[in-house]
């Protein structure tokens, strides 16, 4: 199928479930104006009863205020079963506005599997794609997955002759990270030539946990949505409304998630709608254009492409990441401490102090204060934590690797 045609497809299908969803919420609507209907139908019955009982008493008999108090009620009751026939009304109109359309379209499950069975196809022709995206917005963190992702999409983008598309996007947690990482990502961006954005969220991530007096968990990953994930709405819009479409605009948004990091990552599709951020006048789809790699063959393509990544990862971390990211090990954590011990950075005590204000603990298990006493034994036991250039690579290629991308490359 062609790219175009599928993509209108995916629409027309999303357009679908739309209607559907609208259809299921008038049902429910209906369901929901019909009780109450019937409710302020009985509380009328009530009120009349008691009226017809009471007959009509004088002014001045002793019945004479029941009797007002219940013509009170009877009139209330009069309103509110007008309102809810009328709530009634309108909800059994959109019901049937819906309902001829609806028969028309195929069961939802049959809806996801196509469409899902059409991004697989398009996710087979990168090349394509980029040709059929009007933006392709690079979220990345500087890692070694994000910007080995914004190396094959520019790549991509290139052969398609399509590289004026194409966007980076970079959040900045604040203090929370390790130093030089806004600067990296800007480096890589600018290194391929195309136009890059920084997004600060107000107060970062401490502030954000001193706000919520909670650190976030995998259950409750705040970080990620609030910090990473809203601000990417609003630089959609903007750069969508830059391009003055006057059709629904193909967004690409670009991740360097991979399949082999964890159980739910595997369970991500290589290119899947995004519904949340997809409207009217722009259909995004998330990339997840490096999903099927290893983290070996991700280190194999910095070493080749001599691309620059963090020196932080020459020291064993296995992430750039939070310093302390919530989701880590205790073992990465303890490290981590001892990184910033030889760095001379004042966070682990940053956090610590945080930690004893809010009173809640960092992990369920365990405390900051835990993981830095870890690592001033460690400390004390093997001495300070040291590493070179290219450590990384000499881990995961071995030494020549190291030494050729040294010769190569940079160094910082
Ligand atoms: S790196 Fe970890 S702590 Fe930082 S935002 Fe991501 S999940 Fe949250």
């Amino acid at each position: 199928m062609h790219t175009d045609n599928a993509l209108r497809t995916i629409e027309l299908i999303r357009c679908a479930s739309k209607a559907a969803s609208t259809y299921r919420t008038a049902q429910h609507a209906v369901r929901k104006a019909h009780d109450e209907q019937c409710a302020a139908q009985a509380q009328l019955n009530h009120w009349n009863d008691r009226l017809y009982a009471m007959g009509g008493p004088g002014r001045d008999s002793p019945e004479h205020a029941a009797h007002l108090a219940a013509a009170h009620g009877h009139q209330e009751a009069k309103q509110k079963l007008r309102k809810a026939e009328a709530r009634l009304q309108r909800a059994s109109a959109m019901l049937q506005a819906h309902r001829p359309a609806l028969n028309r379209y195929p069961a939802e499950r049959t809806r996801r599997r196509a469409t899902t069975l059409l991004l697989d196809r398009l996710a087979d022709h990168p090349v394509d794609l980029i040709r059929a995206a009007d933006l392709i917005i690079i979220q990345t963190s500087a890692g070694k997955d994000s910007i080995v992702a914004m190396h094959r999409t520019v790549a991509a983008a290139k052969a398609a002759g399509c590289l004026h598309k194409v966007r980076a996007m970079h959040c900045d947690l604040g203090s929370a990270e390790w130093p030089g990482v806004r600067e990296l990502a800007r480096r890589q961006a600018e290194g391929y030539g195309i136009p890059f954005l920084v997004v600060t969220p107000d107060g970062g991530f401490l502030g954000m946990v001193e706000n919520r007096q909670q650190w976030p968990d995998a259950k409750r990953r705040l970080c990620t949505s609030t910090l990473k994930r809203d601000p990417t709405g609003p630089v959609i819009t903007t750069w969508v409304g830059e391009l003055r479409l006057d059709r629904q605009a193909i967004v690409l948004n670009v991740m360097g998630v991979r399949g082999a990091e964890s159980a739910s990552r595997a369970l991500k599709a290589r290119l899947a709608l995004d519904s949340r951020t997809t409207s009217a006048n722009r259909l995004v789809l998330t990339w997840n254009i490096i999903h099927g790699l290893s983290e070996q063959e991700v280190w194999q393509e910095i070493a080749s492409n001599g691309l620059e990544y963090h020196p932080i990862y020459d020291t064993g971390l296995p992430r750039l990441s939070c310093v302390y990211c919530v989701l880590a090990k205790p073992d990465w954590l303890i490290l981590a401490t001892r990184v910033c011990f030889a760095l001379e950075m004042p966070l682990p005590e940053t956090y610590a102090a945080l930690e004893r204000r809010i009173g809640h603990s960092f992990k369920q298990n365990f405390t900051l204060n835990d993981i830095i006493a870890a690592a001033r034994m460690l400390d004390a036991l093997d001495g300070p934590v040291t590493w070179r250039r290219g450590d990384a690579l000499r881990t995961h290629l071995g030494p020549a690797a190291a030494d050729q991308y040294l010769a190569t490359t940079f160094t910082l």
